[in-house]
């Protein structure tokens, strides 16, 4: 099956029930009659069916053996760090979710773990990074806000031959677009509160793997640490994913008008969108990605007028988050990145006059005479 059909229907098949229901049965059951059923389920930290069908479905969307839903994106990076110990070292990308590198430095540098954070563009860097006691390769491409894209296969193999896991966060591409396991990489993760749930009312996160060894492993601390999704929001994650490949089109489409339209505005100094020719990672992008996908930063020249564009929007919201059927508007600096120290933020590109769109599903039309508007010196 290709994408857009798998999306449809892996996890949906309508032998599951008595009815042939065409969608997933809710199960709001915590446990199990065991002696009245036809597959193995004990409690529903350990499994549950409307959480399987959703693994499933999201194992087969990332050509993976294996997936595993959680709560929130951070539930599954938290959980994804228990394959490493204390003393163990992690190589990261330098620019990625604020969340993660909280997560990282704030939480898991407290029980010993060591973490570098190093521009995974450049392949020398990263090699140079790895000590005898780094364990794990963190990547986001695109990267979050700057969108550098860096060298998916490439940087398996680097990892591959250094006995290192590789780790992609996946959430910008989606699976619509991009699938790093058929790259080389060990392990995929989301936050399934973006394109894939899509509609800003879940959130949830996910593990990939073809790697059994780790899967187990990670099944295990599913379990004992419990950051599970409820079956409801595994439900609506799954109807959201039905959407997933029409969504992304749109997405992409109104991205690049946008882009396009930022991009010979006399008002903005930079516009970083993978699918611009003159992005440094455009032919990359264009080589281990489907399309461009529907993120898009850009840097104004007057750093002091990204506040007032936030203030003037009408149609693109001014909210974190990203993925979802709405436009979205936000200012890393302050918000999504704020956790990152200002020096260090700066240094890395995450400058005061940087804003950070999520292209939604609207008319693209609507979009350009919104931020038109919006970027009027006044
Ligand atoms: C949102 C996000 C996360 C965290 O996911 P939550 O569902 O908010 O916990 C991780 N990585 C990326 C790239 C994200 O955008």
């Amino acid at each position: 099956m290709r994408f857009a059909t798998k999306a449809v229907h892996v996890g949906s098949e309508t032998d599951q029930d008595a009815a042939g229901s065409v969608n997933a049965p809710i199960s709001y059951s915590v446990t199990f009659d065991q002696n009245r059923q036809k597959e193995k389920f004990e409690y529903s930290r350990t499994a549950n069916p409307t959480r399987l069908a959703l693994e499933r479905n999201l194992a087969a969307l990332e050509e993976g053996r294996h997936a595993l839903a959680f709560a929130s994106g951070l539930a599954a990076e938290t959980t994804l760090m228990t394959v490493l110990k204390a003393g163990d070292h992690v190589v990261c990308m330098d620019d990625v979710y604020g969340g993660t590198y909280r997560l990282f430095t704030q939480v898991f540098a407290d029980y010993g773990m060591k973490f570098s954070f190093v521009d995974a563009r450049d392949l020398v860097a990263v090699k140079k990074a790895i000590t005898p006691s780094t364990k794990m390769l963190w990547l986001e491409s695109p990267s979050n806000p700057l969108m550098k894209i860096v060298d998916l296969k490439a940087l398996a193999e680097l990892a591959n031959s250094a006995g290192i896991l590789s780790v992609v966060d996946n959430t910008f591409a989606s699976p619509a677009l991009q699938n790093p396991l058929k790259l080389g990489i060990d392990i995929v993760v989301h936050s399934t509160t973006k394109y894939l749930g899509g509609h800003s009312d879940i959130l949830g996160g996910a593990i990939v793997t073809s790697r059994d060894e780790v899967h187990e492993r990670l099944r295990f601390s599913q379990n004992a640490l419990g950051g599970v999704p409820s079956p409801m929001d595994c439900f609506l994650t799954l109807r959201g994913i039905k959407t997933l490949a029409v969504r992304m089109e749109r997405h992409c489409l109104n991205a690049k008008r946008i882009a396009e339209f930022l991009n010979s505005h006399p008002a903005v100094k930079t516009v970083l969108y993978p699918g611009l020719p003159g992005h440094p990672g455009h032919e990359l992008a264009k080589r281990q990605m489907r399309d461009f996908g529907g993120m898009l930063s850009f840097e104004l020249k007057d750093p002091a007028m990204a506040v007032k564009v936030l203030e003037r929007v009408k149609v693109i919201i001014r909210g974190e988050s990203l993925g979802a059927v709405e436009s979205l508007i936000e200012h890393p600096a302050s918000m999504t990145h704020a956790s990152i120290p200002k020096p260090q933020r700066e240094a890395g590109g995450v400058t005061d006059g940087l804003l950070r769109i999520s292209a939604g599903i609207e008319d693209g039309e609507d979009l350009i005479v919104d931020l038109r508007e919006a970027l009027v010196s006044r």
